[in-house]
């Protein structure tokens, strides 16, 4: 911490614009939000009140701008003006799908862009977030893992979607107004571009923010957090997230896992299911969603299904099943409907719900394992898709 201005002083001391620019305060955490103002002059005794003030504008009522925060006075309102700023990623384009699904490009620093999900259901709606620009691991079935180029986001990044669609459905309370209970967009899945266990901290800020109860508000069994299987970040997700998690399994021998989730090569299937088990017991015993996708010839048999059963025994789970999803050059097709059922009624039956994920947004590449920005040109040639498939 850098307290510049000492603690008797009343008035502010905030230095002139900076030369590097301004400070985005989206994103930052309580703690963070308040060493940062009182770095830059707002007095160490009121740094508590003032945090609290400028927290509720920004994530409760989605104010951008510091002059609309009429409980600071106009002097401070001006002063926070020069140096900070309240800033989120641009809308570069937005496709709505015939389904109501929207997908939002959205532009980062660096020029970067990053794809958001938008998914309308009856009384509620989920919101696909991204957590990295690509990303490093390269599931042979995903449209994403083909993307060189990869950075983590910022926690204001990752935060910043989630206040960019509310901009979009235009749900920020309105002051005054009587409470609506049904929320447009009321859940979250971190299940778009990237994998969340390898940008740990940020993602784990921007949650906390998502879950604070005097902004966004988004209870922690709203929020899913899916991972390809970090193992050593799993328990970390219980203690300090404490969100719903979900896991893409999509096979059940190490063989053929391997080759879909080339990460089960540094963690298998046993080291996962180990971490998994704990998971229940340390966020107050939730259901573990086992996502798995299905792949026509390569992990949809009987057998599979059988397998999985026996895998997941003495965890509490639900099984979904994700459709196949083509992209361009993608070396799979999707199971058939009858597979898909079969395998769903195998595992129902074993005394595990196994729902079928319903694609949503497919004519404009909004569905699952199909994100990935069209700025990002770098491209696998589909030889090296099919190398990895180890087809
Ligand atoms: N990186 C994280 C979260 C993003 S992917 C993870 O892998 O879990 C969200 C889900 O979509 C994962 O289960 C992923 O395996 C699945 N998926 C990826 N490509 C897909 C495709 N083409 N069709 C269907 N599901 C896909
Ligand atoms: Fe990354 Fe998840 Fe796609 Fe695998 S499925 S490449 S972990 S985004």
């Amino acid at each position: 911490m850098t307290a510049t201005a000492p603690i008797t002083q009343d008035v502010m001391t905030i230095p002139r614009k900076l030369p590097e620019g301004p400070i985005n305060l989206v994103g930052l955490t309580r703690p963070q939000l308040r060493d940062t103002l009182i770095a830059h002059g707002t007095p160490e005794k009121q740094a508590k009140m003032r945090v609290g003030q400028i927290w509720q504008w920004i994530y409760q009522w989605g104010v951008r701008d510091f002059a609309e925060m009429t409980n600071l006075s106009k002097a401070y309102r001006a002063q926070l003006a020069e140096v900070f700023e309240i800033a989120i990623p641009e809308v570069v384009s937005k496709q709505v799908s015939t389904d109501g699904t929207r997908k939002y490009l959205v532009r980062i620093a660096g020029g970067h862009e990053v794809e958001v999900v938008y998914i309308p259901e009856e009384g509620r709606g989920t919101l696909c977030v991204s957590s990295q620009v690509g990303c490093t691991l390269t599931c042979s079935f995903c449209h994403t893992g083909t993307q060189k180029l990869v950075r983590n986001l910022t926690a204001a990044e990752i935060v910043g979607q989630i206040m960019m669609a509310r901009d979009d459905l235009e749900e920020w309370p309105v002051p005054g107004a009587p409470k609506d209970e049904t929320r447009l967009l009321s859940n979250i899945v971190l299940m778009g571009m990237g994998e969340p266990l390898y940008n740990f901290e940020n993602v784990r800020d921007a949650m906390k923010i998502a879950m604070d109860g005097e902004g966004i508000s988004l209870s922690r069994r709203r929020i899913t957090l899916s991972t390809s299987g970090v193992v050593p970040e799993i328990a970390r997700t219980a203690e300090e997230i404490g969100c719903l998690l979900a896991v893409s399994f999509h096979a059940t021998t190490d063989d053929v896992r391997d080759k879909l989730v080339p990460i089960n090569k540094r963690w298998n299937i046993e080291t996962l299911l180990d971490a998994l088990r704990e998971y229940p017991r340390l966020t107050n015993s939730e259901r573990i969603t086992f996502e798995y996708v299905m792949l026509n010839g390569v992990n949809d048999s009987d057998d599979d299904a059988r397998r999985l059963v026996k895998l997941i025994e003495g965890i509490p789970a639900k099984v979904n099943l994700i459709p196949f999803n083509e992209w361009p050059g993608s070396p799979y097709t999707r199971s058939s409907n009858n597979r898909i059922r079969a395998f769903a009624d195998i595992i129902y039956k074993a005394g595990y719900a196994s729902p079928i994920r319903t694609p949503r947004g497919e004519d404009i590449l909004a569905a699952c394992g199909q994100l990935k920005s069209a700025t990002e040109r770098a491209r696998k040639s589909r030889k090296q898709i099919e190398a990895e498939a180890g087809l």
